[in-house]
């Protein structure tokens, strides 16, 4: 492409309303443009990026013997309603009527859809097991849309299902999509980990994500230094590695007028927080719930459900205290006899801690479990916090940041089951589907690269994603050599299928320098006064390298270059 040609709006300042690196990067680039909070137009650059990723995306899934089809995003309720999903979705969900009066979503995601065309189509073990996928707009209304495409309302998203005759189908293709996942990051440059993940709302049992690893990613893995243990922190184990050891003392009541916040009553008696046990009231589908868990530590509701299986959990309102004769900031677990109370691992080991006395302005001091009161039953309830060991080896867990842009999940028969979707086996039973369904945020992508990509002049594109691979820069706008050459450059590197952008515009050095920096393709050739010696300049975006080389050579070299980059990223086709 010629640049005077094509619409490439790059900005000087740092707009004013990006907050991470990669937002303002893709606008200062002329890669995206605002349309409405999480809502992006991709510039005939954005375009092109995209169409690089997607084509990774594309060959991995085909390699990997999935099949691509192309579902609507506009969907019926009544698919959603036979799930039961288009009660629980919330807020998050598009919604919207047609002329009749009927009820429809723009889709946040395709299992329902998906499942409804397998269980139409497929009908015989014989024609399992089957992986399908398509690259398509999703739309969620997130509740806080930002940092540019990386958390959008509509975005790009690939998203896979398998169907398969059993579980250990089901762990088949699921790994053959996890090591797609795995090439797909690596092709486009990425530094990236899997790590256990809570499935959510999709649901299933076992889910992993793909962690881009970024200062600004909004996840928080906590992993093992020692072995491979990574997990979201929605999700995170650890243990407590302190273990008191004390003597069993008797329990005591000790006034603490008006302190009720842990940290309160925790100066007030000088003890640490540690020393503390908070007891939380949550109203569930199953009646109230106490949980108790270290005053050091914050309750984590995404466990509190799945372990006790629960689909609603809502900490009990103050207003609502008086009911249930509770009083705010001193309940406590002695005497509460009407409400199931659950104790988080780490209580188990405390002794002689200190827990409300459920009456106002009062604690009781020592309380032990098993001896002042019991539990039902103890389980991880709270989230690991730095300083926690690892449970497989006692060693101390480390903290990183990331951003998601993958999760893959084997998701059983969830939607097979809530919505018949039966083939005939081998005895002519009628089973349900044994599901998995895999996403990539291909947007979400986009600025994950930049974000581990860049420096302080602007992008860094891997060769692999470059919205073009080389690009020209003659330096004298009133050379006709120099002019005359960057032509015979152009067009021979791109017979040869390289991609090449032309600044054939009649601007400074500088401006066509800052522009190549700040748009990031990953290599330049400079053609300036050194021409008439025969000589040119090729630089390598990523390290700064520069080296003169014969004008002759230029071609060939450029070509080498390109291929040795994108063999390194793991690229055969290149
Ligand atoms: P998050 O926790 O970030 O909201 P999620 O768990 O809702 O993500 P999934 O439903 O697993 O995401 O969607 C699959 C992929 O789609 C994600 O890994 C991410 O890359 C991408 N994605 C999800 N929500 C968004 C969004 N609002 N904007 C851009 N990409 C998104
Ligand atoms: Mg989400």
């Amino acid at each position: 492409m010629k640049y005077s040609e094509m619409l490439i709006p790059t900005l000087k300042e740092v707009p004013s309303e990006a907050e991470v690196v990669s937002h303002q990067l893709m606008l200062r680039a002329g890669i995206i443009r605002k349309v409405a909070a999480g809502v992006y137009t991709f510039l005939p650059l954005g375009s092109r990026i995209l169409k690089k990723i997607e084509a990774i995306i594309r060959e991995e899934m085909n390699r990997s013997g999935a099949q691509e089809l192309l579902m609507p995003a506009l969907q019926p309720a009544e698919l959603w309603q036979e799930s039961g999903r288009w009660g629980e979705y919330g807020p998050e969900m598009i919604r919207l009527k047609d002329r009749n009066g009927r009820d429809f979503c723009l889709g946040p995601t395709h299992e329902e859809l998906i499942t409804e065309i397998v269980r139409n189509e497929i009908r015989s073990y014989k024609q399992l097991p089957i992986t399908l996928y398509q690259i398509q707009p999703k739309f969620r209304d997130e509740i806080r849309p930002r940092f540019g495409v990386m958390r959008a309302r509509e975005f790009i998203m690939k998203d896979a299902y398998s169907f398969d005759l059993d579980e250990e189908g089901l762990k088949v293709s699921y790994q053959k999509m996890f090591d797609a996942y795995s090439r797909i990051l690596k092709r486009c440059g990425l530094e990236f980990r899997a790590v256990e993940a809570s499935s959510g709302l999709i649901g299933g049992k076992k889910s992993q994500e793909f962690m881009v690893i970024a200062e600004s990613g909004e996840d928080i893995i906590f992993y093992c230094p020692k072995c491979n243990y990574a997990a979201n922190i929605e999700l995170a184990q650890g243990e407590n590695k302190v273990i008191l050891e004390e003597n069993i003392l008797p329990m005591k009541k000790i006034a603490t007028p008006g302190k009720s916040s842990v940290e309160e009553v925790a100066n007030f008696l000088n003890v640490s927080p540690g020393k503390l046990v908070k007891t939380l009231i949550y109203q569930t589908e199953k009646g109230l719930l106490g949980v108790l868990i270290p005053g050091d530590r914050a309750a984590n509701e995404t466990k509190i459900a799945l372990s006790l299986d629960l689909k609603e959990l809502h900490l009990l309102k103050e207003e609502d205290f008086t009911k249930y004769n509770l009083i705010p900031g001193f309940v406590g677990p002695i005497g509460l006899n009407d409400i199931k109370l659950v104790a988080d691992k780490n209580v188990k080991k405390m002794r002689n801690f200190v827990v409300g006395a459920n009456e106002k302005d009062a604690h009781f001091i020592n309380t032990n479990i098993d001896i002042d009161f019991k539990v039902e039953s103890f389980d991880d309830f709270t989230f690991v916090k730095l300083g926690d060991l690892c449970t497989n080896c006692k060693v101390e867990l480390k903290e990183m940041r990331g951003i998601e842009v993958g999760h893959v999940f084997q998701l059983g028969k969830k939607y097979s089951e809530a919505m018949k979707a039966y083939f005939s086996d081998q005895k002519g039973e009628l089973k349900p589907f044994v599901m998995g369904c895999y996403g990539i945020g291909v947007t979400r992508l986009m600025a994950a690269i930049i974000e581990q990509s860049h420096d302080q002049y602007g992008i860094i594109w891997p060769f692999s994603v470059a919205p073009f691979q080389i690009v020209i820069l003659p330096l004298l706008t009133d050379s006709l050599e120099q002019k005359k050459r960057s032509e015979k450059f152009y067009h021979e590197l791109e017979r040869l299928g390289l991609e090449i952008l032309y600044d054939d515009r009649e601007v400074t050095p500088g401006v066509k320098f800052a522009d190549a920096d700040l748009i990031g393709i990953p290599l330049q050739i400079i053609i300036g006064k050194k021409l008439n010696q025969g000589r040119v300049e090729i630089k390598l975006r990523k390290t700064n390298e520069k080296f003169e080389i014969s004008a002759d050579d230029v071609v060939k070299k450029c070509r080498e270059i390109v291929q040795k980059e994108l063999e390194k990223l793991g690229d055969k086709s290149g």
